[in-house]
Formats: C-alpha cells, structure tokens, sequence
C-alpha cells in the first residue's frame, strides 16, 4: 500500500515530509492514540454516528452532521469532477468564517486533497508564496469577505499561474474560477461516486499549516492524518465534548487552533460548533445568548479584556459557559480575577501551536493553576523538556528555559525545509518552540508556565507577525537603510509592531501612513503593518555586533510609559 503512494505522479505526500520514526509510530498506534485511519475517514465515522444532530450553528443557519457531510461530499465530488484538481493536490483557503468553509475543507478532505491553512487577511504574495513552496494547485475564496478583494486577489494568482484553479465561495465565478454553488451541483448531479480519501495514508500530510512568515524560507506544518485526528481527539477528550457539548469559536476558524480546539474535536465528539463570523462583542454576546455554548474553548486576553469592558457583558448570561479558556497569550493575574468578580467565569489556560503540543489547565485545579500557569500536556505520550535556549542542557525546575516538546501531535519537521529542521529539533526530535517557560509543581500536579520568548516574532492579539519578513519588505524601501521591528506592549492586543527605521541620507522619514502604503504594495497583510514608526540615526547594536532588539523594546516600552504619564507601563513579553 504505501508503495501505492509512492508510485503517483503529484507525489506531494511523501516530498518533504519528515515522518515519525517508524518505532514511534507503532508505539502510537499500539496504545490507540493513532488509529490507523484517515482524517476524513474518523470525521466520516463520527458523521455517521451523530447524523442528526446539530453539527454547526451559524447565525445565517444550521446543519445537522448528515447535512453537512453530505454538503462536503458533493464539494469533494464536484471537485474532482470539475476543477481538474487530483487527490494529493494541495489547495489553498482564503475563508472566513462561514459555514461554506468547513464544507470546503471537509470537501477537500473527502476529496483527497489537502487543504493550506492561509487566512483571508494574508495577501496576494504571501498566498502566492507558500503555494509555490508547497506546490499548490487550487485556491478556495471566500467573495464577500472584509472589502470584497479575495476575487481581485484569485484573479491575479490564476493569471501569474501560481494556482491552476479557483472556487468562488458567496459569489459571482470568474474566468479560471467555479462557483461554489455551482461545484455542488455539478457533485450532486455526479452521484454518490466512492470518495478517495485512502485508508492506507493515515501516516501522510492530511493538512497544511502555517508557521513562519513569508520571505525567506517558508516555515509550514505538515499535519498528518492520524496526528491531527488524535491531536483533536485528545482535546476532546481533556474537556470532556461529546453530544450536548456547544463549543462556540470566534477567531478565525482555518488557523491552526480554530480547526484543532474548535472544529475538529467538535465534529469528532459529535458535539456542536458555533462559529461566530467575527469577534466583535456583539455577535459574541448574540452567540452566546442564542446558542447557550458549554464551552468558549479558545479566548485570547485582548478579547477577555474587551468582554470585560463592555457595558453588555455586565447585563449577559454566562451560565451555560463551565469552560472558558484563555490561551494564545500570556493572561495577567488581573484579568483572570475580574473574569471571576465581575462574570463570574472561572478561567482555564492553554498553550497551543500550529506545530502541534497543547497544554490545558485542569478543570478541577487550583486558581494557583490556573491562573498563574497553562497546565499539563494533552496525552500521556507528550514530553516536554525545558532546556538552555538553543542548547541540550536541562534546566532545574522553575527556572526558565527554552520548551521542547515531543510526541504523538507534535510535528517532527517542517515542510521542504531542512535548513530550518536543522536547528528546530534537537537529535532526537524534540521541537524547540523558541518558546520560554518553566516546570513548576503545585498541589501535587507538575505543570508549565509560559515566560515570554525567544523567536523573533510579535504576538499581536493572537495573530503572529514575523519580524524578518516585515524588516525584508521595509528594506526594499529605497529611502531605508535599516529596519528592525519590535513588540511595543499594548493593553488590548498584548503585543503591537513597532518599525525602528534609518533612513538614507537626505531621505524623508517615513511614517506609519506612507510605510503602511508601501507594505501593502509589497504584498503584506494588514495585521502585520507596523502600528508605529520610530526613525534612528543608527540601530543600537549588541556586543556581538547584531542589532539589540532588546535595547529597542526597552526604548519603546520607556516612550510608551513616558507618553501614558502616571499610568504604569503594562507588562511586556520578552520576544
Ligand atoms: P500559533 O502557531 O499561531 O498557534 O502560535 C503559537 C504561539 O503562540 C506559541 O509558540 C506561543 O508563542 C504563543 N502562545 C500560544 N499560547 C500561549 C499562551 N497560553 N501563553 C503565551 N503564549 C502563547
């Protein structure tokens, strides 16, 4: 069988794939963690199992399992039949969050193809970028989304070649591009014909997700079949989903956590997901009023916070939440006590990353737990080990130290990127997360605490901004000479880019509006804009003669305290 594999001509699985060990691998599968099937064959099982229950509520409607998976089989049918893709074919979202999203990736799925994880926010370069990287053929868009650009954007990618074909969620078709209406039709018409979404490959890529920035090597996360189920199953497990659970999600839904603590574990638990298209306070309030959700499984602070200050929140009923979590950035003591005072929520934590490993808090520990620290991993078979950054050493528990983690849902490489598996991973395939963190035990339970880090990347709400592809686009400026963007703490999104610029000579100094323009123009997505500009005669540089972005954090969070007067300057993440 996997012969089978290796012989088809688009060979994208097994290409650039770092595979687990095959010993690991049994292990896995010996203890039931892996089951040996397909991604789209659990999800299909578990369809069969709950078909007439609710699956997904949106507030434009809902559908029941059997609804729904029959939706994704005619997109899977149509696909094949119409667009010319093959299984095996990577293809790429740019989707909000709507329910034809999820019948597009579970119709990928069934399809055989494997869907890309880039956000509708991403631009045409970024798109076109890890489309090549990955050998991407298709595109799924979502017309109506934000200001109505993503057909603008689909038309340039199909002219320039970078994808072969394109379907046109919530609207008009264009040339090269199908209707989304139209590919089920044309899958209903074609009839109940076998799906190929093999057996045989449950140990190859099902998904890609995305990790670094866009210049430069692409960082993507092969997710595998059997990994990405368990990783989903497992969550489920940890929180206790099945029928009845409502697990309302409202960041958005292809991001690695939105398909991984939303709507995986929710279709695999035969629980119920409500997806708010956005996470505005008000549709969230609405959601909740109407949808009474069990579980709000993924909550960044910046959102806690907003919750927090709305004059609605105070008059909301919160009763059906018994689990909120707060994950994504580091949460402060403060916030976790005003979610208990003033809604009377108490907070869990998790940690979670597109390349695999989550953490949570139990929901029975301590405020001590949870409040001060994300908790223990998801499986039995994670491990973690907390070592000198960049170095094999370990450090003693609580003190702080680089996470490395192991195991069933954890990523062993990224794809077509040894350069970069080269220094990611230990020897013997820990993942060095770049994240800092410590080993604590409390009441009994050994648990981890998140401490700031040392990849060189801007948590900005939960939306990550890679400092190296911002700093290379800024540097095609003809009027700069360097460029290095830093987190500038922000009371709403934690984090926001903050672009320390030298200019040429006699050159005009940019500012946040023309440097903004200009990135755009580059191809940048808006979210990574920098939100402030500061011009230098020269980068502060540190003693082994690279620029100190410490001197610069410590520069801007000094101005930001200076200008905010009395008030205290929030607490920063070391990035
Ligand atoms: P992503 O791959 O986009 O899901 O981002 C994962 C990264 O987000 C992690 O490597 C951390 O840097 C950050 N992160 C996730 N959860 C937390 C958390 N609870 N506290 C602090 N940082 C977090």
């Amino acid at each position: 069988m996997a012969n089978q594999a290796a012989e088809r001509p688009r060979d994208m699985q097994v290409d650039g794939l770092v595979p687990h060990p095959a010993a690991t691998a049994a292990g896995y599968r010996a203890a039931g963690f892996w089951s040996g099937r397909s991604l789209p064959t659990e999800l299909v099982a578990a369809a069969a199992a709950h078909a007439d229950r609710t699956a997904l509520i949106t507030p434009e409607g809902s559908s029941t399992y059997r609804e729904l998976f029959d939706a994704a089989r005619n997109f899977a049918t149509g696909l094949l039949e119409s667009t010319g893709l093959r299984p095996g074919d990577a293809v790429m979202f740019q989707m909000g969050n709507v329910t034809e999203t999820v019948v597009s990736y579970l119709g990928c799925l069934l399809a055989g193809t494997k869907p890309v994880c880039t956000l509708p926010q991403h631009g045409v370069r970024e798109v076109g970028v890890l489309a090549r990287h990955i050998g991407a053929r298709g595109l799924v868009l979502q017309s109506d989304f934000g200001r109505g650009l993503l057909p603008d954007n689909a038309r340039s990618l199909l002219a320039e070649g970078t994808v072969e074909f394109a379907v046109v969620a919530r609207g008009e078709a264009f040339e090269g591009a199908v209707a989304y209406e139209d590919l089920l039709a044309a899958g209903a018409a074609a009839g109940s014909a076998e799906l190929p979404y093999h057996q045989d490959e449950s140990d190859q890529i099902a998904v890609f997700q995305l990790s670094g920035g866009t210049t430069g090597l692409p960082k993507v996360a092969p997710r595998l079949h059997e990994e990405y189920a368990y990783n989903a199953r497992a969550w489920a497990a940890a929180l206790g989903w099945g029928p009845g659970t409502v697990a309302l999600y409202a960041l958005p839904i292809m991001h690695n956590a939105g398909i991984s603590v939303a709507l995986q574990p929710a279709l695999l638990s035969g629980a119920t997901l409500a997806l708010a298209p956005s996470a505005d306070i008000g549709t969230l309030l609405d959601l909740i009023a109407t949808t009474r959700p069990s579980v709000i499984p993924l909550v960044p602070p910046a959102l806690a916070i907003r919750l927090l200050e709305a004059p609605a929140s105070k008059t909301a009923d919160f009763s059906s939440v018994k689990d909120f979590i707060v994950g994504g950035q580091k949460l402060a003591e403060e916030v976790a006590h005003r979610l208990r005072d003033e809604l009377g929520i108490a907070v869990r934590q998790k940690f979670g990353m597109a390349e695999g490993m989550f953490l949570v808090t139990p929901a029975q520990a301590g405020e001590a737990v949870r409040h001060h620290t994300v908790g223990t991993p998801l499986s039995p078979a994670d491990e973690v080990r907390i070592l000198t950054p960049g170095g094999d050493a370990e450090v003693p528990d609580g003190e702080i130290g680089e996470l490395c983690v192991r195991g069933p849902y954890t990523i062993r490489g990224y794809y077509r990127a040894a350069r970069h598996n080269a220094s990611a991973f230990t020897d013997d395939g820990f993942y060095r997360t770049g994240d800092l963190a410590r080993r604590h035990t409390i009441d009994g339970l050994t648990c981890y605490s998140i401490d700031g880090r040392i990849k060189d990347v801007i948590n900005r709400g939960v939306e990550k901004i890679h400092a190296e592809e911002v700093e290379e686009l800024i540097m095609r400026h003809h009027d700069v000479s360097n460029a290095a963007l830093v987190a500038m703490p922000d009371e709403v999104l934690g984090e926001r880019g903050c672009a320390y610029l030298v200019m040429e000579a006699r050159a005009r100094p940019l500012t946040v509006e023309s440097l903004g323009v200009f990135l755009l123009a580059q191809g940048l997505a808006k979210y990574k804009l920098p939100e402030r500009v500061e011009v230098l005669p020269g980068l502060p540089l540190s003693n082994i003669g690279k620029v100190s972005k410490k001197t610069l954090r410590e520069d801007i969070e000094g101005k930001l305290a200076r200008e905010a007067g009395s008030r205290a300057t929030p607490g920063s993440t070391s990035t």
